[in-house]
């Protein structure tokens, strides 16, 4: 019989979903053997993955436009008995996928999906050649995490069937992620209500999972937007009040907080809107804002003080201002248990076995960006990360507000060259090679592995609620960035988006003709500079 408990835990949180499963015990030795089986299959599925990272890498799709890679995932998880829920949190390109075996522990795998501007580069060849002059690439990896956790999920599928192991598995996509739109907004609209525990994968140079504070920041995205009067710029100019100064007013008057602003505090802008042509008075311009701090409460200060400089900058300039939420992204906390539990794995795991070719291209990869790192793939595996002692600024990830919602870890797989500068073609050429598909591999073992660990052993979820609660919780509490009203940006990226899909769509990846993307590109792996 199972028994569902609801454990009301005190002042620190309301309902949270942690449950005690009753269920058939399994000793150390069964448990252990299930997970090596697990691995097996990760393994005999290899060319499994490298099908689906190779796709997804031939789409190259930016954040809302991830029609094609949303399309072809889900399509592989429904013929694997998943149930798709399209568009969530009213996001065209989003979705939840959810297999159920009956009442045990609900664990969430998550991922991005999405890439970078300009970064459209062919994978395999050390130095700067772009499949499509200007056009998106996965100049972040982001298309090996969904088809990592895709491959965990199915060979622990397997085995939960056969061994009939209650629990249910979701997989999700970060949709939007380079603009840390999509996963507050699902945290806000209750997906995570339900859920037990996520694991998020992202890919990285090392096989490895910390808990505690991460490095790394969260930020507030926003876009202000300034109208005034249009004129002929040189008719009459004194009859025209500009945007565009207003703009340009409050990005000076950010660039001079900034001296003023603690080191561990990031920001950065671009102008979305800059008017039409010189001889136009603008009467629209639009700035665009990342304020990121290593706090919350950092973030919503530098956010208060924005909103005084627009307002100061519509003042002075006779305009009228609008701002608007564009993504959100809470620092991020990362759960000891799950942590720790996959960590056993990850060391049992351990790297991929790199071939003298992966290296060369690794090595020549580092040289051509001038990287300091010229030592090639990882070699030593990285130990179990803890808590910054000292915060250190850098990145974020919107998995940050997945991480106050449940316990959530993020494990970094090595499917890509240390010492790279990140959102950049470089971080694109390793990311359809055997790299790639090797660092898959090895992090889809880890994940299945620990999914099993979770689903054996249900009291590990109620030790990381515990984790949670009481020590995560303690002196923090999430508040959303975004409220009720703020909508997903959807229609950003359709036009960039838009102006290279037929061009993109000629290099897609047809696996029922070529072994692999490498093959239908004729690339020479590693191809190298004279
Ligand atoms: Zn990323």
């Amino acid at each position: 019989m199972k028994t569902r408990k609801l454990v009301f835990l005190g002042l620190l949180c309301c309902f949270c979903a942690t449950l005690t499963f009753a269920q058939k015990k399994y000793s150390k030795k069964q448990i252990e053997k299930l997970k090596s089986e697990a691995a097996q299959i990760v393994e005999a599925n290899h060319k499994q993955s490298q099908v689906m990272v190779d796709k997804i890498f031939s789409f190259a799709e930016l954040g809302f436009q991830e029609v094609e890679s949303s399309k072809y995932l889900t399509g592989i998880l429904e013929e694997n008995g998943f149930e798709i829920e399209h568009s969530v949190s009213n996001i065209p390109t989003s979705w939840f996928a959810k297999w159920s075996n009956g009442e045990g522990p609900v664990i969430a795998l998550g991922s991005d999906v999405d890439c970078i501007p300009k970064a459209s580069q062919y994978p395999g060849v050390a130095y700067h050649k772009p499949m499509v002059d200007g056009a998106p690439g996965h100049g972040e990896g982001h298309n090996s995490g969904i088809p990592l956790n895709i491959t965990a999920v199915l060979a622990v599928k397997q085995l939960m069937e056969r061994e009939n192991i209650p629990g249910t598995l979701i997989v999700w996509p970060g949709i939007a992620e380079e603009l840390v739109a999509a996963k507050a907004w699902y945290v806000r609209d209750g997906l995570f209500d339900d859920i037990d525990m996520c694991i998020f994968t992202h890919v990285s140079n090392n096989l490895s999972v910390s808990w505690g504070q991460a490095w790394g920041t969260g930020l507030i995205s926003v876009e202000y937007s300034f109208e005034g009067e249009a004129a002929h710029s040189a008719g009459a100019p004194w009859r025209g009040r500009s945007a565009l100064d207003a703009a340009e007013l409050m990005n000076i008057a950010w660039n001079y907080k900034r001296e003023h602003l603690h080191p561990l505090k990031r920001s950065h802008s671009i102008f979305t809107d800059a008017g039409d042509q010189p001889n136009v008075v603008p009467s629209q311009a639009s700035i665009w804002f990342y304020f990121r701090d290593v706090e919350y409460q950092g973030i919503m200060d530098m956010y208060a003080m924005a909103n005084d400089m627009a307002k100061g900058a519509a003042l002075m300039t006779g305009t009228t201002m609008k701002s608007k939420v564009l993504g959100a992204a809470w620092p991020r906390h990362f759960n000891k248990v799950i942590a720790e539990t996959m960590y056993g794995n990850i060391e049992k795991v351990g790297l991929p076995t790199w071939s003298e070719a992966d290296q060369a291209l690794a090595k020549a990869v580092q040289k051509e960006v001038n990287s300091k790192d010229t030592t090639g793939l990882a070699m030593e595996l990285s130990e179990l990360g803890l808590p910054v002692k000292e915060p250190k600024s850098g990145g974020s990830d919107d998995i940050g507000d997945v991480s106050w919602k449940i316990p959530t870890v993020t494990m970094r797989f090595p499917s890509n060259i240390p010492g790279l500068q990140g959102h950049h073609w470089s971080n694109a050429i390793a990311m359809a090679t055997p790299i790639a598909h090797k660092g898959v591999t090895a992090g889809a073992k880890a994940e299945a592995m620990t999914i099993l660990d979770f689903l054996l052993k249900p009291e590990l979820v109620k030790q990381a609620w515990d984790y949670f609660n009481n020590e995560q919780s303690k002196e923090q509490k999430y508040e959303p960035m975004i409220s009720e009203d703020d909508m997903p940006p959807t229609y950003l990226n359709k036009d960039k988006q838009d102006q290279f899909r037929s061009a993109l769509e000629k290099f897609y990846y047809d696996e029922t003709q070529y072994d692999s993307y490498l093959e239908q590109l004729g690339i020479e792996y590693p191809t190298l500079k004279e």
